[in-house]
């Protein structure tokens, strides 16, 4: 069977038996059980080909595919939500799909047009649309991701790449407010380098200094600039928001700052509620004295798995500091006006919800 969307034809192989009733809707965890279907597309011959949904499955690649030994490799992650009436949504998704191939460039990745992805996604949603849970909190966790699948050990880019989607039902990404370390010797990204994009490589360089953090009895690291680790820039995977007295400050995204999509919607949210809000450097110095003085009110991470992941603490140079409990926090009050636009609970004057037609 093939379905012809508005520009592209994506033939399509269904699952025999579904493992829906393997999943247990009420104890989702984050990301670890995937629904019956993948969308995979593969450039060869210099082109995108015809995109296919098939099984959910293991694939093969050749030992010398260059993924494995140049790391040529990106992702995106982004979120299918539920309403009450049944309806589906995506949340702005063009713009994953933008730095998606903003990431591909970067990597060397030959970019993927904006019809496959689009239409390659909602159709795999169709097919997959009864695994997006319902539960407070919870939605359909989506990974698309890219990775030179051609073969050979020299060192350039490959000449065949995939791209696949698939999808994981998920519960809230962590519960809990976080215990940070600010980090005075690893770093995330460097002027130059690749930190604004999705590569895989960015996560795994991350893994040791946050093994290290967590040894010391943290959760997260908060990276800041490779040069003199006195900006704040990020906190582990996502951008990161410091409220001091009433204003809300982010730093600016640039070769080390990933624009994330969370963090640019959050800023216009906050705008419009009339909560000041700053985008510039954030020294570390100058959190430390907001911490001493008392008007370092909060701070939290941004990103579309947690939302929002406010931060209890955090670690500097042996020291540790606490945050204030808050009665408004802007984490809570931010949280609650994303997320209603999200799962379409709210108006949603920006035009940023994306019905997907079932
Ligand atoms: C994905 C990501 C973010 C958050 O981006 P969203 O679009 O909000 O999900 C922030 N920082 C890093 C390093 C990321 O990889």
């Amino acid at each position: 069977m093939s379905v012809e969307t508005k520009n592209v034809t994506i033939s399509i192989e269904k699952a025999k038996i579904s493992k829906i009733d393997q999943v247990d809707f009420d104890n989702l965890k984050f990301g670890s059980v995937y629904t019956d279907h993948m969308l995979v597309c593969d450039y060869r011959n210099g082109a995108w080909q015809a995109p296919k949904i098939m099984p959910y499955q293991s694939i093969a690649l050749d030992p010398s595919a260059k993924v494995f030994h140049y790391g040529q490799a990106i992702f995106e992650g982004m979120k299918a939500y539920k309403d009450d009436k049944g309806d589906i949504f995506l949340f702005r998704p063009l713009e994953n799909q933008k730095r998606l191939n903003i990431s591909a460039k970067r990597l060397a990745i030959p970019e993927l047009p904006e019809d496959i992805f689009m239409e390659g996604l909602t159709t795999l949603l169709q097919l997959d649309s009864d695994f997006i849970p319902t539960q407070e909190g919870s939605s359909l966790y989506i990974r698309p991701f890219m990775f030179a699948s051609g073969n050979g050990f020299h060192a350039s880019p490959a000449d065949e790449y995939k791209f696949i989607i698939a999808c994981a039902p998920s519960g809230s990404y962590f519960s809990g407010k976080v215990k940070v370390l600010i980090e005075q010797t690893y770093s995330r990204s460097a002027n130059g380098g690749v930190g604004f994009a999705k590569a895989g490589g960015n996560y795994a360089g991350q893994f040791y200094p946050t093994q290290l953090a967590i040894e010391k009895g943290y959760n997260q690291v908060i990276w800041t600039d490779d040069t003199e680790h006195e900006f704040i820039e990020e906190a582990g995977a996502m951008n990161i928001f410091v409220r001091i007295n009433d204003t809300l400050i982010t730093g600016p995204t640039s070769d080390r700052i990933l624009d994330g999509i969370t963090r640019k919607s959050i800023l216009e949210i906050a705008k419009d509620h009339n909560i000041p809000t700053e985008v510039r450097k954030i020294t570390v110095t100058e959190v430390v004295n907001a911490a001493k003085d008392g008007s370092l009110k909060e701070m939290f991470g941004a990103g579309t798995a947690a939302v929002i992941s406010p931060i209890a603490a955090f670690g500097y140079k042996g020291t540790d500091y606490d945050l204030p409990e808050l009665e408004n926090s802007y984490a809570t009050k931010l949280k609650k006006l994303i997320t209603d636009i999200q799962y379409n609970k709210s108006e949603d004057k920006y035009g940023w919800r994306y019905k997907v037609n079932i």
